[in-house]
């Protein structure tokens, strides 16, 4: 589903990210650990190209992107379209309700009329656990709930893949839980996720795939057992040491 080839990204002097190799099959879930700094947001905005690499090769589904070739506007657009993104603070409209947030994307993006996005969003907030909040605006919501929306809107569009930069660091602690079970809920029925966390307890109970990066390059990579009982390198055992 995603393949990523000898990724390059710097900006200006600072390498961050020095040939990074990834894939992701359909219906898998990728977590993204390593220290702050080390790339892994860069990395998880290049998928969508929020941050262009010099160089490489990203393909996902049935579309592939080379670096050392020009990009067209057309093809970014065409690109952007396979992946939701969620940020670690919510971006929604403030002054758009939870439903009209996520109506936005299919009403002014897709063109679909507006009785069938209202439709689609008020059974995608209802999976997200928000069907009592659909005519509430942002600031009514607490800071979780917000963040379901978030959720809620990356997949109104129709995705096939979901990339996650860090949804709960921003969180209070008791807000975390209802925005990981939404997740997990997405990955257990098969959506293809990269997500970008230190919640170590979602990583071994959801991921497939655990990938540990230092200094723009994945280090070690492999389930979450491998990686996080049977660690291979001194660097991704330091690191977890430090979160034990
Ligand atoms: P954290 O866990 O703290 O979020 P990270 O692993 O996600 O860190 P990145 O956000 O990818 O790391 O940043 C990698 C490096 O690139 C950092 O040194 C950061 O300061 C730098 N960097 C990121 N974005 C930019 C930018 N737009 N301009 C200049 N430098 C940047």
């Amino acid at each position: 589903m995603i393949h990523v080839t000898n990724l390059h990204k710097r900006f200006g002097d600072l390498e961050v990210l020095k040939g990074i190799d990834l894939a992701v099959n359909k219906g898998e879930v990728v977590v993204v650990i390593g220290p702050s700094g080390s790339g892994k947001t860069t990395l998880l905005r290049t998928l969508n190209l929020l941050e262009e690499p010099e160089k490489g090769e990203i393909t996902i589904g049935n579309q592939s992107i080379n670096f050392d070739e020009k990009l067209t506007k057309k093809k970014k657009v065409q690109f952007r379209k396979q992946t939701g993104m969620v940020f670690q603070s919510h971006n929604l409209f403030p002054h758009l309700t939870a439903l009209e947030n996520v109506m936005e994307g299919p009403v002014t993006v897709q063109k679909i009329p507006k009785d069938k996005a209202k439709k689609q969003a008020t059974t995608i907030l209802e999976k997200v656990g928000l069907g009592n909040k659909l005519d509430v605006y942002p600031h009514q919501l607490s800071g979780g709930q917000q963040q379901r929306v978030g959720i809620a809107r990356a997949l109104a569009t129709g995705v096939e893949v979901m990339l996650f930069d860090e949804p709960t660091s921003a969180l209070d602690p008791e807000l975390v839980g209802d925005v990981l079970d939404v997740m997990k809920e997405l990955a257990d029925e098969g959506m293809t996720m990269v997500v970008v966390t230190h919640e170590m307890s979602f990583a071994q109970e959801a991921a497939d795939k655990v990938i540990f990066m230092d200094e723009g390059t994945i280090i070690e990579q492999g389930t979450p057992d491998q990686v996080f009982t049977f660690t291979k390198m001194e660097r991704t055992n330091q690191f977890l040491n430090r979160l034990r």
